[in-house]
């Protein structure tokens, strides 16, 4: 597989860079101290097309590939991850609506995406369904147009800010197929009975908004459901799985890549012993690794993406690179911490965000263990 970018993507790339060193650092550290986001920030990305990317032309978008996507999320993330995710996941689910919604629903929902007057998310956590997706007890009941839904998300990616989300429901518990139980529904959250609550505190990405959802009789109409039958929603939710562990991966080479640039900068500049840090072979060792980790990760995500926008979703290899780059952002940033000493531990420092944001691509989109158990699937079936 050829791994050389064309000149578009080089200049995506270049752009990507450009944007994110012009506009993350002063920010970065406020919002990630204040748990905010600065949204003038999105619409300025949404503006220079940064924003949306697959979206197809017939819907705003320049209609670019995975690919395309993976490589801004992974300048973005080199540069700061929170104010990444924020900008970046004001279209998380788009793929799903492009692919299985109605004409309708895509002429209404996807254009103001890209043009940065409306923001997205998809909720399918549930308090008691994490990993086990179709467990979901959130209930969508059809009542003549209309479909009554009640329940709790939790973990939503812009749950708070967001203008219409798309909710994992359950429409058919009776199935007997788990995997035909449930199904997708546009809401817009400006609906009575629609509450969201901010979660504060988190680890890491703090710039980006997560919260918790009550639905309590929320009525949306027939036609927000997405697909032309009902059951579809644990397939359409794994198509989106597929496209979005592969941003992950792109975050998660970024996020590594920062903490390498954190490590050799500090090493250089650290004296002890009277030498420069970098002249211990142990450091040189040790960026050694992480160098060499990250082009093997890179390689890896870059053949899931390409092989997607070559029109093969592979299921097994996109769960191995969101797995495997996940391990590498975490244990680069550990080492990169370890480099700084005592400084590390101290929020002024760089690499403490980088160590705390690190941590999440190991566990949304799919914990690694449940990426391992996809690769086992593949290979055992
Ligand atoms: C910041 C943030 C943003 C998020 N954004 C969204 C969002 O926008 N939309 C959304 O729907 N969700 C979102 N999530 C939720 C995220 O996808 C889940 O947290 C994740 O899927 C894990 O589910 P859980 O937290 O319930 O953990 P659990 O499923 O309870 O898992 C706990 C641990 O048990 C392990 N485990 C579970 N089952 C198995 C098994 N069969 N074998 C071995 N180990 C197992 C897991 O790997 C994990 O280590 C977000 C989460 C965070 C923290």
């Amino acid at each position: 597989m050829n791994f050389e970018l064309s000149d578009e993507q080089k200049d995506i790339k270049n752009a990507a860079k450009e944007f994110a060193l012009g506009e993350f650092p002063d920010r970065a550290q406020e919002f990630d101290r204040g748990e905010e986001f600065d949204l003038t920030i999105w619409k300025k990305a949404c503006e220079l097309g940064f924003v949306g990317v697959n979206i197809s032309e017939a819907y705003g978008g320049p209609g670019l590939g995975q690919f395309e996507r993976c490589l801004i999320d992974e300048e973005f993330w080199a540069v700061d991850a929170g104010i990444g995710t924020a900008i970046l996941s004001t279209v998380f689910g788009s793929e799903l609506i492009e692919r299985f919604g109605s004409e309708e629903q895509k002429q209404r929902c996807l254009p103001p995406l890209v043009k940065g007057e409306a923001i997205m998310g998809t909720a399918i956590t549930e308090p008691d369904a994490g990993s086990d997706v179709s467990s979901a007890i959130t209930t969508a009941v059809r009542d003549g147009d209309e479909y009554v839904i009640n329940g709790s998300k939790m973990f939503t990616t812009n749950g708070t800010i967001a203008n219409f989300l798309l909710l994992f429901c359950l429409t058919d518990p009776d199935n007997p197929d788990r995997h035909q139980r449930h199904s997708i529904l546009m809401v817009e959250t400006d609906r009575p009975g629609f509450e969201a609550r901010k979660l504060r505190g988190k680890l890491g990405i703090r710039a980006s908004d997560t919260a918790e959802l009550s639905l309590d009789n929320v009525k949306v109409p027939v036609s927000n459901l997405i697909g032309e039958k009902e059951g579809e929603g644990f397939k359409q939710v794994m198509f989106q799985f597929n496209m979005s562990r592969t941003h992950v991966c792109a975050q998660a080479v970024g996020i590594a890549r920062a903490a390498l640039e954190e490590a050799v900068a500090h090493i250089k500049n650290r004296r002890q012993f009277g030498s420069p840090l970098s002249s211990f072979q142990i450091n040189q060792f040790k960026i050694a690794e992480m160098a060499t980790k990250i082009r093997a990760a890179r390689n890896l995500y870059y053949e899931a993406a390409i092989a997607i926008d070559n029109g093969t979703i592979d299921r097994g290899l996109i769960a191995m690179a969101k797995w495997f780059c996940g391990e590498v952002a975490v244990r680069c940033a550990d080492e990169a911490l370890q480099m700084h000493g005592g400084y590390g531990y101290i929020d002024e420092y760089k690499i403490q965000r980088i160590y705390r944001d690190a941590k999440i691509v190991e566990i949304y989109e799919g914990t690694k263990e449940i990426e391992k158990i996809i690769v086992a699937r593949s290979l055992l079936r």
